[in-house]
């Protein structure tokens, strides 16, 4: 059966000082949680080392918020899988929207990182959704359609059975606008079905599929509750150890 996931994306967030606070808190809230849900957060790739070290032993896992489609080499400011997995972190974020709007990010780009992260056996958190336009024009399933396909899609059932996929439509991040729970879901049963169409239900119910965008202590257990919602990527929410833990109960 598919995992219930919380994960928090840092983004570009906190000193040294606030992220090992933070790391801290979250040490000792690990201990003692009982919720029924894996954790994981991706802090900025200069704190990825030292958060393998805090939460060693720990049931969080550490993720990367990017990795590059390149094995090694010549690429100036990139963090290749191999990397990752020497440091033994869990995997990566891929195509975040915020990789798609500033850096040019395709899905063309997220295939090849999805596919050197699986070959690495590390956990790629695939990120996709519709920006604002799209959804006003009623393209937000074909949209989702569309990426879901270029990025996954030349994957094998085996492979794609170890993807988390994060449904994040770009209005609802860091807005404070959240997807309503029926809009989230209706669009995470789409991306489902699509998966079933092509590789079979068996599969499709295999794989987590994340909702992020504005996921706050008061929203969380009514998202989470919905059939095809297996958990959050949580942004803003995710810097204060108090709603973190807060979103990470909605799942008690
Ligand atoms: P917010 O929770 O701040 O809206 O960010 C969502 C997100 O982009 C997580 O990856």
């Amino acid at each position: 059966m598919r995992k219930n996931i919380v994960a928090g994306n840092w983004k570009m967030n906190l000193d040294l000082t606030e992220a090992q606070q933070l790391m801290t808190q979250l040490l000792s809230y690990s201990n003692n949680n009982k919720s029924n849900c894996e954790i994981y957060i991706a802090p900025p790739s200069i704190y990825t080392m030292m958060a393998k070290d805090l939460l060693d032993g720990s049931s969080i896992g550490v993720f990367s918020q990017d990795v590059s489609e390149f094995e090694s080499g010549a690429y100036t400011g990139e963090i290749s899988g191999k990397m990752l997995q020497s440091i033994s972190a869990n995997g990566s974020l891929v195509a975040h929207s915020e990789r798609r709007q500033y850096h040019g990010e395709t899905d063309s780009h997220a295939n090849r990182k999805v596919k050197m992260l699986l070959d690495l056996g590390l956990t790629p958190i695939y990120c996709n959704g519709e920006t604002l336009e799209q959804r006003k024009a009623g393209q937000h399933f074909e949209v989702v359609k569309n990426q879901t396909e270029v990025a996954l899609f030349t994957l094998s059932a085996e492979e794609i059975k170890k993807v988390v996929i994060a449904y994040e439509p770009v209005w609802a991040i860091g807005t404070g606008e959240t997807a309503s729970p029926e809009q989230a879901q209706e669009i995470h049963a789409h991306i489902r079905s699509l998966i079933a169409a092509k590789y079979g239900q068996d599969v499709a119910d295999e794989i987590s599929i994340l909702y992020g965008g504005s996921v706050k202590p008061d929203n969380a257990k009514e998202i989470f509750s919905k059939p095809d919602i297996d958990g959050g990527l949580i942004g803003g929410a995710a810097l204060k150890i108090g709603d973190f833990s807060k979103i990470i109960e909605g799942f008690n």
